[in-house]
């Protein structure tokens, strides 16, 4: 069955996502090396060096799930040259199983400072005006209302502030595209059933990308919440795109 969004309420699709990323909760980190053979690590790798942390970055990680990006970004600190510790880091995610795993990965790694907070990206439970960087993997499409969610992006960071989005984009290649779809739609459902034990879960990730706006569509959704661009654009790392984005 196909879950056909197009023909579902704004509600029907917050509960299917909620209930998705429920049921994935537990094998989330697992599944994504396996449908992924480790890359997203390497996407997530080049996507934090591009925001680039410095001494005192206050991030919001929404969509933050079970802490990838936060995690790498702490360590970016820990490891850069200049001394550099992080003001206030937040993950901001819909999903409490989501947030339990990232929570407990956070304990076993010693990364004490993440606040781990319940919260739609469309109605952040923060003030205006207090993150320097707001980050975004793989987790706006998810989002039911995006234009409200950008806002919301918007209104929480600082002047000067970046909004950073990595997803997976269209594949422009026809050669690439037709492998890329042989994959995703007929591989990962089946990964997911072997390794999860969830056909269905792995099926709407899967469709949840191929009905993204492609990444021009998505660009111009960015810059009428008002950003700017900020350096690159980039779709060098085919099947995501990097958004690098500013608050003006
Ligand atoms: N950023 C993490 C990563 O790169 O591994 C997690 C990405 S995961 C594919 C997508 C996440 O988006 C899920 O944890 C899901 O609960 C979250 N999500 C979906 N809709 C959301 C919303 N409206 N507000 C906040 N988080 C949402």
């Amino acid at each position: 069955t196909h879950f056909g969004f197009e023909k579902v309420t704004e509600e029907e699709k917050t509960k299917k996502v909620y209930d998705v990323f429920r049921n994935v909760a537990a094998n989330y980190d697992l599944m994504n090396d396996a449908m992924s053979f480790g890359i997203h690590r390497v996407w997530k790798d080049i996507f934090v060096e591009r925001l680039g942390p410095t001494n005192g970055i206050d991030l919001l990680d929404v969509a933050g799930g079970t802490g990838d990006i936060t995690f790498r970004v702490l360590r970016y600190l820990r490891n850069s040259n200049t001394p550099s510790l992080p003001g206030r880091i937040t993950v901001c995610d819909i999903n409490k199983s989501m947030l339990k795993v990232g929570e407990e990965r956070a304990l076993k790694a010693g990364y004490l400072e993440v606040e781990w907070v319940e919260g739609n990206a469309e109605k952040l439970p923060f003030e205006d005006n207090i993150y320097s960087a707001y980050t975004i993997a793989f987790g706006i499409r998810n989002v039911t209302r995006i234009d409200e969610a950008l806002k919301e992006a918007y209104r929480v960071l600082k002047p000067g502030g970046r909004f950073m989005c990595l997803e997976f984009s269209l594949v422009e290649n026809e050669v690439l595209r037709w492998f890329y779809d042989r994959y995703s739609f007929q591989m990962i459902p089946v990964i997911g059933q072997v390794v999860a034990g969830d056909w269905k879960s792995y099926q709407y990730l899967v469709e949840s990308i191929r009905q993204f706006p492609a990444q021009d569509d998505f660009k111009l959704m960015i810059e009428d919440a008002g950003f700017v661009n900020s350096g690159q654009f980039s779709q060098d790392m085919i099947p995501t795109v990097g958004f690098n984005m500013r608050k003006i």
